[in-house]
C-alpha cells in the first residue's frame, strides 16, 4: 500500500483539534455569561432517566413520526460511523492501512459492510431532509426567522454529510478492487460497497490508488472540519442536548419560578415572615443575557431550530409576531455578540437582548401557555425567558400594556383580575342560576 503521509495527517488533527479546543473554551465562557442562580431541582434518578429517554432514546421526537424516523436514522448512523473513524484516524497516526484488519479482527468485512448500511440510512435520510426543507410546504421550516444563515446552515451540514457517506462508500469500493489487484490486503467483501465496484473495474491500479487515497482524505478532512463547523451551527445540538436534557427542570408542568426578595416581601406583608432580605437583586428579570441562568443560555445553544415550539405555539399559529424558537435563536446570538466583544476586550456596546433582538411586543404576545416547553424534544425552556423578559419590564421599566396595569391593581385591590369587589366575584354565576 501507498504510505500515509503522516506527518501531514498528525499537523491537520492538532490544527483542528486546537481550533475545536479553543472554540469549545469561548462556548462555555459564553453559556457562562448567563448569572449561576440555576440549580436544577430534579432528583438525579429522574435526571438519568431523562438522559437515556429523551437524550438517547429521543422519546419526544416521535410525537411526529416521519421526522422522527430519518432523525433517529441519522443518528444511530452518526455514532456507528464513528467506529469507522476511529479506525481512520488511528491509520493516519500510525502510517498503517486498515489497521483492525491487519490486527485481525474476526469479521472484519461483516463489520464495515453493517456501518455501510448505516451509511445508505444516513445517505436516504439527507437527501428527504434536503427535500422536504427545499421543495416542501412544511411551515415551520419557512418561518422568517430561518431567513438566511440558519436556512444555509441547514442545507450545508445536509450537503457536507452526502459528501462524507459518498467518499467513503466510494474508498470501499476503490480499496475492494485494489485488494483484486493484489495490492492491498485483503479484507473479505463489503456487502454495499461491493455494488459499486463495476464503476470503477476499468481503472489501472495507479488511478484506484489515487482515488482510493483522494476519498480517505476527502473523508477526513470533512471530518475534521465537520467537527469545527458545528460548533458555529445548529448541530451543536449534537452534543449538547445530552447536558441540557440532563439538568433540565422536570418538575410540574408549566411551574414558574418564583422571584425570591418578592416571595419574601409579601410574605412580610401578610404576616407569614418576619425575614428581610438583605440584599435585593441587582436586577429584577432579564434585560440582556448576562440576566438570565447559563441553563437559559445553555438551552439556546442546544436548540435545533426544528421549530416544533412554534407550531404549537397559539400566540404563533394566531398570526403573533411571537416564535418561542426566534427567542431561544436570540439568546444564542447576543451571547455570540457579548463573547466576541469580551475576546476583543471591548466594553459592552449599548445593546441589549430585550429591545435589540427580542421586541417587548413578543414577549408581551405570549399566553404562558407552556406548550412550547411541552413540545420542545431536547426539554428547552423558551417560557423562561419569556417570563424573565416581561419580569424586567414590568418592574423596573414600567412599561407594560396599560390593560396589564389596571389588571394588576385589581389583582392588588380585589384578588381578582376584575373590578369587582371579592365578595361580588361570583354574583355572576348566582344570577345565572
Ligand atoms: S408559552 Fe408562550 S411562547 Fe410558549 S407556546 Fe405558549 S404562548 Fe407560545
Ligand atoms: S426550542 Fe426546542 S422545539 Fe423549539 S426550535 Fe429549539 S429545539 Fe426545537
Amino acid at each position: 500500500m501507498e504510505a500515509i503521509p503522516q506527518f501531514l495527517f498528525l499537523f491537520l488533527l492538532l490544527f483542528f483539534s486546537f481550533i475545536l479546543f479553543k472554540r469549545v473554551k469561548t462556548i462555555k465562557r459564553n453559556i457562562l455569561l448567563g448569572n449561576k442562580k440555576y440549580k436544577t431541582s430534579t432528583k438525579k434518578e429522574t435526571r438519568l432517566k431523562n438522559l437515556i429517554l429523551v437524550a438517547f432514546g429521543q422519546s419526544k421526537m416521535f410525537k411526529k413520526m416521519t421526522p422522527a424516523i430519518l432523525h433517529l436514522m441519522i443518528y444511530s448512523g452518526f455514532i456507528i460511523i464513528n467506529i469507522e473513524i476511529i479506525e481512520i484516524i488511528l491509520d493516519g497516526i500510525l502510517g498503517t492501512h486498515r489497521i483492525f484488519n491487519m490486527i485481525g479482527m474476526p469479521y472484519y468485512n461483516v463489520f464495515i459492510s453493517i456501518i455501510e448500511f448505516f451509511i445508505i440510512l444516513v445517505l436516504i435520510s439527507c437527501v428527504i431532509f434536503l427535500v422536504r426543507r427545499n421543495f416542501m410546504n412544511i411551515n415551520r421550516l419557512k418561518s422568517s426567522e430561518l431567513k438566511g444563515w440558519p436556512t444555509l446552515d441547514a442545507n450545508l451540514i445536509l450537503i457536507f454529510e452526502i459528501i462524507l457517506m459518498v467518499a467513503i462508500l466510494t474508498m470501499n469500493a476503490s480499496d475492494l478492487i485494489l485488494q483484486d489487484h493484489g495490492k492491498y490486503n485483503f479484507t473479505g467483501s463489503f456487502y454495499f460497497s461491493g455494488t459499486l465496484k463495476p464503476l470503477l473495474i476499468n481503472f489501472s491500479t495507479d488511478s484506484l490508488v489515487i482515488v482510493e487515497r483522494t476519498f480517505w482524505w476527502i473523508h477526513i478532512i470533512g471530518i475534521f472540519l465537520f467537527a469545527v463547523y458545528v460548533t458555529y451551527s445548529k448541530h451543536l445540538h449534537i452534543f449538547l442536548s445530552f447536558p441540557n436534557i440532563y439538568y433540565s427542570d422536570d418538575n410540574e408542568k408549566g411551574k414558574m419560578s418564583n422571584m425570591d426578595s418578592i416571595t419574601n416581601e409579601i410574605k412580610i406583608m401578610m404576616g407569614i415572615s418576619t425575614e428581610e432580605v438583605n440584599e435585593p437583586p441587582k436586577r429584577f428579570g432579564a434585560k440582556d443575557v448576562t440576566d438570565l441562568s447559563w441553563k437559559n443560555i445553555l438551552e439556546a445553544y442546544s436548540c435545533s431550530e426544528c421549530g416544533r415550539c412554534t407550531s404549537v405555539c397559539p400566540a404563533n399559529i394566531t398570526g403573533k409576531k411571537l416564535s418561542p424558537r426566534k427567542i431561544m435563536m436570540d439568546v444564542r446570538d447576543r451571547s455570540e455578540e457579548i463573547g466576541k466583544m469580551k475576546d476583543q476586550n471591548l466594553n459592552y456596546d449599548n445593546k441589549s437582548l430585550l429591545g435589540d433582538y427580542i421586541s417587548k411586543e413578543e414577549i408581551f404576545a405570549c399566553t404562558s401557555c407552556n406548550a412550547c416547553v411541552e413540545e420542545c424534544p431536547i426539554n428547552i425552556n423558551p417560557l423562561d425567558v419569556i417570563i424573565e423578559c416581561r419580569r424586567y419590564a414590568a418592574l423596573e421599566d414600567s412599561n407594560i400594556p396599560a390593560e396589564w396595569n389596571s389588571m394588576m391593581q385589581n389583582i392588588e385591590t380585589n384578588f381578582s383580575p376584575w373590578k369587582f369587589p371579592i365578595d361580588e366575584r361570583s354574583n355572576w354565576f348566582k344570577k345565572e342560576i
